[in-house]
């Protein structure tokens, strides 16, 4: 038998059943006859994939991307290049909803590796992983929201963030890049505080940048002959970085050390102001973790999203940015033109925290 691919691969896969087939946009899925439930929502999934990070990050240059269904003898995906071996137990078996949408993220994050470990492979090396599992994670992310909305991309990365806060060894974490998987703690530092971390960059450098700065990445190191680590990656990131000596500081905390922030808030009081058209709340906001970043802090009445996660119009917030050091505390003031119900911390879930639910205080 032969085998001719239309673009350079570097391994493949071949898997062999008796499927039935679903066509989309220069994709497909082979899946076994009786087991149409989310084939749907997967080649939904696998058409977004290719469309959207071929735009992010670099044309697929395959004619087909498709994904195999095999029997739940193993419970993985694993994306080789142009197809995506993925167990009946993950995602033609399971059951969606709107906080846990395995089939979307399982299917979202194998394609990515289409880009994040096929077409890009990293080094192998101490930190190398974080660019095929950290970014596929991130991409999932960006891929998320764009086609479920920021509901969807907060409770993922609030999903990821837990499992990082529940799987971490504190005492013998790395920083990421010493991360080599000999370690316990490893595999949730390099998926799940790795694509935390790029999603961090993302919002430093501002979208177009951090695509801007993938997309040179990919075509600078794609076909090799060298193979990229971690310091390759920050460094070909920096001239995108409109403030250099922030993106510095971001990448030797988050990078080059081990550091994670927990906020608290307490002494929350709200005063109503002069005229009854305007409120005052004070509230003091502690970073009793470790790390310095941004993070705004928001004052709240009302559901943000409805049951079916769209925007909430009844929803109000008003906001303020700190920037607090690890053990350093401030009050912050915040007026709104309503009745504040909540106070809490990163409303928009942009910095990767621990006990995120902690940082919440009814008023
Ligand atoms: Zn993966």
């Amino acid at each position: 038998m032969v085998w001719q691919s239309d673009y350079p691969v570097r391994l493949f896969n071949v898997v062999g059943g008796r499927w039935d087939v679903r066509r989309g946009q220069g994709t497909a899925i082979y899946y076994h006859p009786a087991h149409r439930y989310n084939i749907d929502e997967m080649i939904g999934a696998l058409d977004a994939s290719r469309r959207y990070y071929s735009e992010w990050f670099k044309p697929f240059p395959w004619r087909e991307l498709k994904l195999s269904e095999f029997p739940n003898q193993a419970s993985y995906a694993q994306g080789f290049p142009t197809d995506i071996t993925f167990s009946e137990g993950i995602g033609f078996l399971t059951k969606s909803d709107v906080k846990t949408d395995a089939v979307f993220m399982v299917t979202a994050h194998e394609s990515a590796h289409q880009w994040w470990g096929n077409l890009l492979t990293p080094g192998d090396g101490p930190g190398g992983n974080l660019l095929s599992e950290g970014m596929a994670h991130f991409s999932t992310a960006l891929l998320t929201e764009q086609v479920k909305g920021p509901q969807a991309r907060m409770e993922f990365l609030k999903r990821i963030e837990e499992k990082y806060g529940d799987d971490r060894r504190a005492d013998a974490e790395r920083p990421l890049v010493k991360v080599d998987g000999s370690r316990q703690g490893d595999t949730t530092v390099t998926y799940d505080k790795g694509g935390w971390v790029f999603w961090m960059i993302y919002q430093q450098l501002g979208r177009e940048r951090d695509l801007a700065g993938l997309r040179k990445f990919i075509a600078d190191w794609g076909n090799g002959p060298d193979y990229p680590l971690l310091q390759d990656f920050t460094a070909a990131m920096r001239p995108f970085a409109s403030d250099p000596a922030a993106y510095d500081a971001f990448v030797k905390q988050w990078f080059h050390q081990v550091v994670v922030p927990e906020y608290r808030l307490t002494d929350a009081r709200v005063s109503p102001q002069p005229g009854g058209k305007s409120w005052k709340l004070t509230v003091k906001v502690k970073n009793a973790g470790t790390g310095r970043m941004p993070v705004e802090v928001a004052a709240a009445r009302g559901e943000r999203f409805t049951d079916k996660g769209k925007p909430d119009p009844g929803y109000r917030d008003a906001r303020q940015t700190v920037t607090l050091a690890a053990g350093e505390e401030r009050t912050v003031e915040i007026t709104s033109a309503f009745q504040p119900e909540r106070a809490l911390v990163d409303p928009d879930v942009k910095v990767l925290q621990l006990r995120r639910k902690a940082a919440v205080v009814k008023l």
